[in-house]
């Protein structure tokens, strides 16, 4: 029964993809980099579900430039969930609109209670902490939604080291790491803004 609920969540899923990228948008990941014209890996947009013709394709190095920038402007405060493959879309989620969105789902509470406990400096380099880090270990395209139900604590935490505070230059370091050595790409990627929330690598 799992098996058939499973398959179907793919299909509707990959329905969604064709609709949402239908043959006149190229996937942003078959263009070429918008700023060096390398052959594309990810999708960049402001936020998740943008029109497929305003996501910017970038190669793996203009990613981490484009996300360096954005990652030290930011002066909130955020949970970033290590990428992972398998999924589409790794973005910021603001997590009052979330919770205005989904007030049954315990990731915003959740992640207000992670970030209380984040240091003021970060672990790496001593700057200003933003980010409070957490590995992906049993995060995949199954689980997310569990993730996002039940809160970081009770899921990921339980089988991954404690969260690490970092500052936005060390934050992007971690992240353009893991998709370097995951061979990941992304469909799209979305930077953190606003005040709390938290970066997930999720579906649509
Ligand atoms: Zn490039
Ligand atoms: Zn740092």
């Amino acid at each position: 029964m799992i098996f058939i609920v499973l398959a179907m969540a793919a299909a509707i899923a990959t329905l969604f993809l064709l609709a949402k990228f239908g043959k006149k948008t190229p996937l942003p990941t078959e263009q070429l980099c918008s700023q060096c014209g390398a052959p594309a890996r990810h999708g960049h947009s402001m936020h998740a579900e943008t029109e497929p013709e305003d996501i910017k394709p970038l190669c793996n190095k203009c990613l981490t430039t484009t996300l360096q920038r954005e990652y030290s402007i930011f002066l909130g405060r955020a949970v970033v969930i290590e990428p992972v493959d398998g999924l589409p879309c790794y973005a910021f989620q603001d997590a009052k609109d979330w919770k205005e969105h989904f007030p049954n789902s315990a990731i915003s509470d959740d992640t207000e209670k992670l970030l209380s406990g984040m240091k003021t400096s970060c672990s790496c380099c001593d700057k200003p902490a933003h980010y409070l880090w957490v590995e992906s270990a049993g995060l995949d395209a199954k689980t997310f939604t569990q993730v996002l139900d039940d809160g970081i604590s009770v899921t990921l935490l339980k089988e991954n080291p404690p969260p690490v505070s970092l500052c936005g230059k060390c934050a992007v370091e971690h992240i353009a790491k893991s998709i370097e050595k995951k061979n990941i790409r992304y469909l799209e990627v979305c930077p953190p803004k606003g005040e709390t929330g938290f970066v997930i690598p999720m579906g649509y």
